[in-house]
């Protein structure tokens, strides 16, 4: 009897299996069928355990460190890199504004102000010769009540004069602006013969 059951159990699977091949959907088979139920979820509790586990290694040191070693980490060494703030013994004032600075270091306060003037002069430049080409000549500065230096011709060869129209400041030597105190050689000669 089973037997039989059991048979036609299988001409119905086979029969079932080609029809649905035809269309192309896959052979299905009898499974059990049953109702899940869901359970709410338990509340977490947070523990350390759950982060750490018990397969994750914290970095920590494998020997100890000698103190020499800890301290030369912390403050270094004066033979090479000294950690510690050391006062500095080199500030002096400066001559002519009276500010403090480095020895060996261009005053800050004077360098600002040189820095403000030739910015000034250079916006002079610009607007008299304009932004297009390139300043290939020399640019004489004159300031208010100030003349043509007495030179000869050659020195004013492709010379351009731009005047500003104001004093010329007080620390702004005129003496800077002249490339040297000799007049032009007119010697060609490769040694000169004439020197002291
Ligand atoms: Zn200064």
């Amino acid at each position: 009897m089973i037997s039989r059951v059991h048979h036609l159990k299988n001409i119905i699977k086979n029969v079932e299996k080609n029809i649905l091949q035809i269309f192309g959907l896959p052979p299905r088979e009898l499974a059990l069928a049953y109702t899940y139920e869901k359970r709410l979820p338990e509340p977490k509790k947070f523990s350390i355990k759950d982060i750490v586990g018990d397969g994750i290694l914290l970095a920590v040191p494998k020997f100890r460190r000698t103190v020499e070693k800890r301290l030369k980490r912390k403050f270094g060494s004066p033979e090479y890199t000294w950690k510690m703030l050391v006062p500095k013994t080199n500030i002096i004032v400066c001559n002519s504004c009276g500010h403090y600075h480095e020895r060996g270091h261009l005053c800050a306060h004077c360098y600002k102000k040189v820095e403000a003037e030739t910015k000034e002069i250079q916006d002079k430049i610009q607007q008299k010769l304009g932004n297009q080409k390139p300043i290939e000549n020399d640019v004489i500065v004159l300031y208010n009540g100030e003349s043509l230096p007495d030179q000869p011709k050659e020195f004013w060869r492709g010379k351009r004069i731009i005047e500003m129209k104001k004093d010329r400041p007080q620390w702004f030597s005129k003496n800077l602006l002249e490339k040297t105190t000799q007049q032009p050689s007119e010697s060609k000669d490769v040694k000169p013969t004439d020197l002291a």
